[in-house]
């Protein structure tokens, strides 16, 4: 059950303060720092929640989940993927999601490309990046990524706007920040190399959004701090 908006309207509004804190600390101006509110495993009301708070758009991890959520609310916010996409689901995601950041095969961007083409849209998308190099996480090898950039580049229905991350589960805080701060050094590189300005760096999650906001993280993608643990 998602908290009744009362309550969610607390922990955003603690979510936002931490974030602000974060910006203060790292001299960012708190501005700089969008909060994504993510919703999957939640019910259309916690869509609703965000919405009424004023945040712009939410993140689900399955294509059908999303859509079948979508299609229960008329709540104003766009939707973006973020969790891993298979290509035979990559039609449907293009068709619902405003934006797509788990894109990391150079056949994944291919078919998006093609069905933004014939759904006459164009599409924008991240680089998913396995910045933590996790054999458990998916993302184009840090090695990788600017091959793949330069593929994304070159389909003209897609608009990479930036790169993503997840840092690996570990007790170790530092782990995260090491991820957050290459994925911020892979930007920084792949940014120089082609002329693509890569402005949004989504990264970090309920637990480690002060990190990646002190590496330079665009956009946060919290769930559980927002409408509390997931069934
Ligand atoms: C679930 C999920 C999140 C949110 O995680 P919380 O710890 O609940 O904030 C962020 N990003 C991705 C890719 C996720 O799958």
């Amino acid at each position: 059950m998602p908290p009744d908006y009362e309550e969610f309207k607390r922990r955003a509004d603690a979510v936002r303060a931490r974030i602000a804190e974060a910006c203060a600390r790292a001299g960012r101006n708190g501005g700089e720092v969008e909060l994504l509110a993510v919703t999957k495993s939640q019910p259309a009301a916690a869509v609703e929640m965000a919405a009424r708070y004023g945040l712009r758009a939410v993140g689900e991890n399955r294509v059908q989940e999303g859509i079948e959520k979508r299609a229960q609310t008329a709540a104003p916010v766009a939707w973006e993927l973020i969790g891993h996409l298979q290509s035979n689901k990559a039609r449907l995601a293009v068709r619902h999601y405003e934006r797509i950041q788990s894109v990391d095969s150079a056949r994944l961007l291919e078919i998006l490309d093609r069905a933004a083409e014939e759904q006459g849209k164009s599409q924008a998308v991240l680089l998913q990046v396995n910045a933590g190099l996790d054999p458990a996480k998916s993302g184009v090898e840090p090695d990788g990524a600017e091959r793949l950039l330069e593929v994304a580049l070159g389909r003209k229905n897609l608009r990479v706007e930036g790169l993503m991350a997840i840092a690996p589960l570990s007790p170790d805080p530092a782990v995260a920040r090491r991820t957050f701060a290459r994925l911020r050094e892979i930007r920084d590189r792949l940014a120089s190399a082609t002329g693509a300005r890569l402005r949004e760096l989504s990264m970090g999650m309920s637990g480690d959004l002060e990190a990646a906001i002190a590496e330079g993280s665009t956009l946060v993608r919290v769930g559980t701090a927002l409408f509390g643990e997931r069934a």
